[in-house]
């Protein structure tokens, strides 16, 4: 049986800024494919006072403008749920995003979003959410970008999404080392040449140089990776010295 149409569900005082997903490319694809489907709910639509408000002075004084609890839950109250959901709050004081979430979160049949905005949630629009995440330890204006983010990550690990699905399974974070370097057409150029094992034909060598530049590669530029990477294996004592 086909799989059901993977929702995605957004808490949004801007839904507008999600229209190139499903406008362009791969991810646009997707969606007029139904692999999945986006909704929105923007808080300001539950609103029940005449000046539509979704923000308010917070408690206790202090800069900037808190967003109200009672439009969120009313557009959260809206949302049918699915079988396998997860609620997630885009919040900088959540945990990091990982190539590993979105692969969990791509099994399920729902993601609902909750996006922030000014100085952030009554701290009552919290209990919402599943799960707080962040993606990077920095702050920007709104929750929108972080959702696309993950809305991006997850919808092209749905079937049918890419047309060549085995690009996924040496990708860079898929298995903690980097991938490899690439090439294409011409096999020189201003004096950069490709190296000679990828034109060789033997798939055995092309997959043994692959493999070693992957593990240079990942040493090189994230120790840390490279680390969690041969704790996960059973390596040589060689690999495990050069720790
Ligand atoms: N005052 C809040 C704080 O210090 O934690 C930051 C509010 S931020 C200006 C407004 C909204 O943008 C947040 O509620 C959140 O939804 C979103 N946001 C900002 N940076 C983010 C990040 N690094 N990861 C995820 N969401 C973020």
């Amino acid at each position: 049986m086909a799989k059901a149409t993977y929702r995605f569900d957004i808490l949004s005082l801007a839904p507008q800024v999600f229209e190139s997903l499903s406008s362009y490319g791969v991810t646009g694809r997707a969606i007029s494919s139904n692999i999945a489907e986006l909704n929105f709910y923007n808080p300001r639509d539950f609103t029940t006072d005449n000046y539509s408000k979704v923000d308010d002075e917070p408690y206790g004084g202090g800069a900037g403008m808190v967003l109200k609890p009672e439009p969120f839950f009313a557009a959260f109250d809206s949302i049918p749920f699915s079988a396998s959901r997860k609620v997630l709050l885009m919040s900088p004081q959540g945990r990091n995003l990982y190539q590993n979430d979105l692969q969990n979160w791509s099994s399920l049949d729902q993601l609902i979003l909750i996006c922030g905005q000014y100085e952030g949630f009554d701290e009552r629009i919290r209990t919402l959410a599943d799960e707080e995440v962040s993606i990077g330890d920095y702050i920007l204006t709104g929750g929108e970008l972080p959702a696309m983010i993950i809305i991006n990550g997850v919808l092209r690990l749905l079937p049918g999404t890419l047309g060549a699905p085995e690009s996924l399974d040496e990708e860079s974070h898929t298995d903690t080392l980097l991938s490899y370097p690439q090439y294409t057409r011409p096999s020189e150029f201003r004096g950069m040449k490709v190296p000679n094992v990828l034109r060789s034909g033997d798939h055995g060598a092309i997959a043994a140089w692959r493999l070693s530049q992957r593990k240079d590669r990942t040493r090189k530029r994230r120790p840390d990776l490279f680390k969690r990477w041969l704790l996960s294996q059973s390596s040589s004592n060689k690999e495990r010295d050069e720790i």
